[in-house]
């Protein structure tokens, strides 16, 4: 393949002229196709190499047949979209590299693999071959991607070996184990290696990415054999494994360095590989030892902290309890042997019933009652859980529709939402069909999240939580304060309802004190955000009474009632007097005292983490220095960067050179207004050079010798930056030109995001954002339509911009006219106030 080729991967800004595209040779078919009459035919083909299509010499057959017999399944889409007919010509006409249009996909070999190919469409009208016909090129692009997959040592030809990763399949992989053992006796284990929720990564970033995830992984453990002497094997989806010498330390580099690749892609937390070690000597069963790998790896998921493991003979049993309950629970649904209590949730003040909880109960055959804390976790662990919600929720829905049929009122009633059931289904569009199957009014029905929901803070379970909310359900924050929530959190995910759990008023005599201050900030906290609570857990009329002094409204817990049989639920709200239906109200507190927040003697130090977020505490010399002094577990995770004792000093350093001064300015207004202290988006290198974006906010605390001393709570906003680069992305098919207008402080900063309109213009985007920030872009205008764009501008302050069109004189060239609008959008996160849209107005 010729160099030239190997520039075309970057096909967005490819720098080839269309000339070049006609006069190069390395193309391995060519078909012309007349788009007014529907006919097509090839001029050139290579035998024997691509599947051959049957043409009947219309184009639309053509497409039909490639598409359904030619393109592989996933690239088909693309396939579509690139040469749909109807708009092809259009789509040419607008192209960035005019009449050129390109795209990548995989087609059938003879022989019946895949192949991946560079579709190229070239316009006549454009380049002079004819009104109309459009000729498009294929280019075998494979060896491109093989590089591109870091896939140049592997042996694609080898059967033995798995296509996309290189590394050997599970047959072939058994037996070179074998024969290794037995040749070269030792320490050996096994290793089995898989990415925490890759199916969820492939679901996110798309089976490409997931592909080329997979390939990248095959290629450090190629350069592990290398290395260890090991032998590396892939047995499908995302489960690797390893033959290594026994040593742990090796294990863990490996670990690192699979760990590195996956978050060098600016991956979420979420999508961490869980490792496992079996010790195995010659003559052991090699499948025995991957299971046991494997069911060691399968201890590490969800958690964070620890990611490898060393397989005991109890993790074995354990996993023989587990499989033991999903069998069971799987012969217990069918047999209805599941099903709901409700715990009434009451008013402190009254007593009265405001709503209840339905949690699950499982009755097996011989009569014994096994506790959800028993099968709730293993069904999650292993993907089972929605199985059981969506019988729980629908059980509840059946139960409620009974009961308003009967023409009793109904309280409402929270049903609990597993994270993993967001993965799993379109919880929304699912509760949404159970609504509308028992003609439910939806405030009936309320929604318990668990606030672990939101450890990755997943732009899917945002997503469903915010649908859920537009469509009118009720959303519970579970379990709030016990793990991973943080003030930050609350902020960004709305959530109707927290839940607290008295947890705190149960410690021992000792803590007791600790707790009772836990608590109390937790609920002055959530008084500010005017967000009622739910304490959950009280068993005691002290508790009561403490919580009800507390400003708390509402309750759950054994003192009031324990979760009840159906029957005996309905019993008690039958009678209206034990019901009050005014849904849940809060109270806001006057004052929110954030000294006793920072109360050290108060507080423990985890759940001062897991309130403020990631945090640190900054000193700036006043001059170019500033240096991390203190920062807490979360700043460490978000900052990522595995010396940060070291490099904790010059920060500055770590901030992207163009906002380095903004950085010094936050500094400088922190201190100015000591009260509500100063915020800004910056960006942040990590230690592997990718660059995040933060939304920090900072107070001024002191001055001292060393410099003043300085508050910094810190906010991962990358993946609202990166909205900008979907932008850029967009512009390709865009002849508009957008241009946002950012805030910081006192100063505004246009910045073009797209810019549809270069050619028109004449102007790069540069240029046109350098002329829009120094105003001479208004002495392009006249002075009429200049007052006249400066009125818009006002009036889009206030919300109302109706557009406003005005001549704009170029460097060449008749003037020409631009249409105009402006509107308010204030995005907190990326300080965006107004996008502004440039169009060309057509009727002069
Ligand atoms: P949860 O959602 O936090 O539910 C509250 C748990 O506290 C219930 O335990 C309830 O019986 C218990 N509880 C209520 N009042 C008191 C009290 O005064 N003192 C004490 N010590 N405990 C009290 P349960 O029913 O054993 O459920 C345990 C957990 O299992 C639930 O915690 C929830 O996370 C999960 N779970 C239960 N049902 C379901 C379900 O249908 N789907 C899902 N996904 N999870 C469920
Ligand atoms: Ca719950
Ligand atoms: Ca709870």
């Amino acid at each position: 393949m010729s160099t030239k080729a190997s520039g075309m991967l970057q096909g967005a800004d490819a720098s080839e002229t269309v000339v070049d595209y006609l006069n190069r040779s390395d193309y391995d078919e060519l078909i012309e196709i007349d788009l007014i009459h529907d006919r097509c035919h090839n001029i050139f083909h290579v035998e024997g190499k691509y599947f051959v299509p049957v043409l009947d010499g219309s184009f639309s057959g053509l497409q039909r047949y490639c598409l359904e017999h030619m393109v592989h399944p996933d690239d088909r889409k693309t396939c579509r979209e690139l040469m749909q007919p109807e708009t092809l010509l259009e789509r040419l006409a607008q192209a960035k590299n005019p009449g050129v249009l390109q795209a990548q996909v995989r087609y059938k070999l003879l022989d019946g693999g895949w192949r991946w190919v560079e579709q190229v469409a070239v316009s006549g009208t454009l380049h002079g071959f004819g009104e109309g016909i459009v000729r498009v090129f294929l280019f075998d692009i494979q060896s491109q991607k093989d590089l591109q997959m870091g896939l140049a040592a592997a042996h694609p030809a080898d059967r033995n070996c798995d296509e996309t990763t290189g590394l050997l399949l599970k047959k072939p992989f058994f037996s070179a184990c074998r024969e290794l053992l037995r040749s070269q006796p030792g320490d050996w284990c096994l290793v089995s290696i898989d990415i925490e929720h890759f199916k969820l990564f492939n679901e996110w970033y798309g089976h490409e990415s997931g592909d080329f995830l997979l390939a990248q992984i095959g290629s450090i453990l190629k350069q592990e054999e290398i290395r260890s002497g090991g032998i590396a094997g892939y047995m499908g989806q995302d489960d690797f494994c390893m033959l290594e010498p026994y040593d742990e330390a090796r294990i863990e580099k490996l670990y690192d360095e699979i760990h590195r690749l996956i978050m060098s892609r600016g991956t979420s937390m979420g999508f961490l590989p869980a490792v496992g070690i079996s010790p195995v000597a010659k003559g052991d069963s090699i499948a025995a030892a991957l299971d046991h790998a494997s069911i060691a790896a399968s201890q590490v998921k969800g958690d964070f902290h620890s990611r490898i493991r060393l397989y005991t003979p109890e993790m074995s049993n354990q996993a023989e309890r587990e499989y033991g309950i999903l069998s069971d629970f799987q012969r217990g649904l069918k047999n209805h042997e599941l099903h709901f209590y409700l715990q009434p949730q009451c008013s402190v003040t009254t007593g009265l019933i405001v709503g209840a909880e339905s949690l699950a109960r499982w009755k097996t055959p011989d009569g014994k009652m096994v506790p959800p804390d028993k099968f709730v976790p293993v069904l999650e662990k292993y993907g089972f859980i929605s199985d059981l919600d969506q019988y729980i929720w629908e059980g509840v829905c059946i139960w409620l529709h009974r009961w308003i049929r009967d023409g009793h009122t109904p309280v409402p009633i929270s049903v609990n939402i597993s994270q993993i059931d967001f993965l799993a289904i379109d919880v929304p569009e699912y509760l949404e069909q159970l609504i509308h199957k028992y003609e439910l009014p939806r405030e009936v029905l309320k929604i318990e999240i668990t606030e672990s929901a939101y450890v990755d803070d997943s732009a899917r379970v945002r997503e469903a939580i915010q649908r859920l909310r537009e469509r009118g359900f009720l959303i519970l924050m579970d379990d709030f304060g016990s793990g991973y929530s943080s003030l930050n959190m609350l902020r960004r995910i709305n959530v109707d309802v927290i839940k607290l759990d008295a947890q705190f008023l149960r410690m021992s005599d000792l803590d007791e004190r600790k707790g009772i201050h836990i608590l109390e900030t937790i609920v002055n906290m959530t008084k500010t955000m005017a967000v009622p609570v739910i304490v959950e857990g009280v068993e005691s009329a002290e508790q009561v009474s403490f919580l009800e002094k507390l400003g708390c409204r509402y309750v759950q817990g054994y003192y009031y009632y324990k979760p009840l049989p159906v029957a005996e639920f309905e019993q008690l709200i039958v009678d209206p007097k034990n019901i009050d239906v005014s849904g849940f109200r809060f109270v806001t507190s006057q004052q929110f005292s954030v000294r006793e927040f920072m109360d050290q003697n108060i507080y423990s130090d985890s759940m001062l983490n897991n309130i403020l977020g990631a945090a640190a505490f900054l000193c700036w010399d006043g001059a170019e220095n500033v240096d991390i002094v203190r920062f807490n577990e979360q700043f460490y995770r978000m900052i990522d960067i595995s010396d940060l004792q070291k490099s904790a000093t010059g920060i500055q350093r770590l901030i992207h050179p163009n906002d380095r001064q903004h950085m010094y300015d936050l500094l400088a207004d922190a201190e100015r207004d000591r009260l509500n202290g100063s915020s800004g988006v910056l960006g942040f290198y990590r230690a592997d050079g990718t660059l995040e974006q933060f939304l920090v906010n900072l107070y001024f605390l002191e001055e001292g010798d060393g410099g003043k001393t300085y508050y910094g709570a810190m906010q991962d906003v990358t993946e609202i930056t990166s909205l900008q680069n979907q932008m850029k992305l967009l512009s390709r098919f865009s002849s508009e030109s957008i241009v946002f207008l950012r805030h910081y402080g006192d100063e505004w900063a246009y910045q073009v995001v797209v810019h549809g309109l270069r050619t028109v213009m004449g102007m790069s985007e540069a240029e046109f954002q350098r002329e829009l920030n120094d105003g001479s872009f208004y002495q392009r205008m006249s002075d009429s339509d200049g007052e006249e764009m400066g009125e818009i501008l006002v009036d889009a302050g206030v919300g109302a911009s109706p557009g406003v069109s005005f001549l704009m004189r170029r460097d060449e060239g008749e003037p020409i006219r631009i249409y105009m609008k402006m509107d308010y959008v204030s995005d907190e996160y990326s300080n965006v106030e107004y996008i502004l849209m440039f169009r060309l107005r057509e009727d002069r």
